[in-house]
């Protein structure tokens, strides 16, 4: 099956009693046995849910996946992974992560014993100059926010085979319309359900995919032990997201192109960060591994001036000041004072996250009301 097919089909059956179309919100903690332990797979929510377990099923699909765990939001993910670790065990991660994943890794698991190394993974040799005997996993998020740089996902699954170590990509920003990355080998796949695959600002979720039922199971057992599930309600909002995906991501990407390049042409526009630029560091990887280039756009202003890049995301109409991204609204964020406010100035500007930079989530709305924003608010600029 196609993805679009599966998008909408996959692990969902008509409801056995009543015909109807839609899963059910299976809104019940518990279900009754025949006799003691005899029962039809679910036992306790905490474990299993009807609900989740559609959803389950149709996102394991669209990552071309065996199995699929869900979680009550994209860091709930993060943790269960983690915590296959053990104390003395190591991690090395894109330097560029998103912050909440930083922020776990560095305040919540170090003090835990588990060393974190974060790299530029533009560079294989420092990424090999980390490793140990006591390395176990390899973290990867591509592209990156807010600089949107690509890793290449397919050399680094393969070192982590050669080593023996888990690789893992947190592969929110592509969205599995964009990106497979258990198809270029790894072993786990993450999700922040509450972007792209939600779709629609309504609902925080999290995601994992392995075709490993080793893996699988350990992440069952950990999911269970430590609870962080998602309820019926907010699986039935991300199965109904599903269903318009592949739409969605086609929208996003058209119009992420027109913005890129409406952006790259504008005189008062300093650099663009969009994976799809043919002179973009890394668009060759790009190319290779992601069908399209997505609608996440950074840029800069050629004055570089706080107020300037304050005053345009202010000016916006159609895009909304916002953090998150991956919804059908506009969304534009200004990471100097938003997202990124607590990194060093100057630690911030050598990464390239300068005081104007801007980021965009490019929405679904119609590109000449999305393009005719940018373009008014840019006028009320200097
Ligand atoms: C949002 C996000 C997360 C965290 O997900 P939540 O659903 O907010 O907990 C993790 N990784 C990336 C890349 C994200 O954008």
């Amino acid at each position: 099956m196609k993805f679009g097919t599966k998008a909408i089909h996959a692990g969902q059956e008509p409801d056995p009693t009543t015909g109807a179309i839609m899963t059910p919100i299976y809104q019940t903690s518990t279900y009754v046995q025949e006799a003691p332990a005899k029962h039809k797979g679910y036992a306790y929510a905490r474990g299993k849910n009807p609900t989740r377990t559609a959803l389950e099923s149709c996102l394991a699909a669209l990552e071309n996946a065996d199995h699929c765990l869900c979680f009550s939001s994209g860091m709930g993910a993060v943790d269960t992974i983690i915590k296959l670790l053990s104390p003395g065990d190591e991690v090395i991660a894109t330097d560029d992560l998103y912050g909440g994943t930083y922020r776990l890794f560095t305040k919540v698991f170090e003090k835990m014993g588990i060393r974190f190394h974060f790299v530029d993974m533009h560079d294989f040799a420092a990424v090999e100059a980390c490793v140990n005997d006591k390395t176990r996993m390899i973290w990867i998020e591509t592209p990156t926010n807010p600089m949107m740089k690509i890793i290449d996902i397919a050399h680094y699954t393969a070192m982590a085979n050669r080593l023996g170590i888990w690789s893992v990509v947190d592969n929110t920003f592509a969205s599995p319309y964009l990106q497979n990355p258990l198809d270029m080998g790894a072993d786990i796949v993450m999700h922040s359900a509450t972007k792209y695959l939600g779709g629609h600002s309504d609902v925080v979720m999290g995601a994992l995919m392995t075709n490993s039922k080793e893996l699988y199971d350990q992440l069952a057992f950990i999911t269970n032990s430590c609870g962080p599930v998602p309820g019926p309600q907010d699986s039935f909002l991300v199965l109904r997201g599903l269903k318009t995906l592949h739409l969605r991501m086609k929208a996003h990407c058209e119009n992420g192109r027109a913005v890129a390049e409406f952006l790259r042409a504008h005189p008062k526009v300093g650099k663009v960060y969009w994976p799809g630029f043919p002179d973009h560091p890394n668009h060759e990887v790009a190319k290779r591994q992601m069908r399209d280039f997505g609608g996440m756009i950074s840029f800069t202003l050629k004055s570089d001036s706080f107020d300037d890049a304050s005053e345009l995301a202010q000016s916006l109409r159609v895009f909304s000041l916002a953090e998150s991204l991956g919804g059908v609204e506009s969304l534009v964020g200004h990471p100097a004072s938003m997202t990124h406010a607590s990194i060093p100035r100057e630690e911030r500007i050598k990464t390239g996250l300068v005081d104007s930079l801007l980021r965009l989530s490019v929405g679904v709305e119609d590109m000449e009301d999305i393009i005719e924003d940018l373009r008014q608010a840019l006028e009320k600029v200097k």
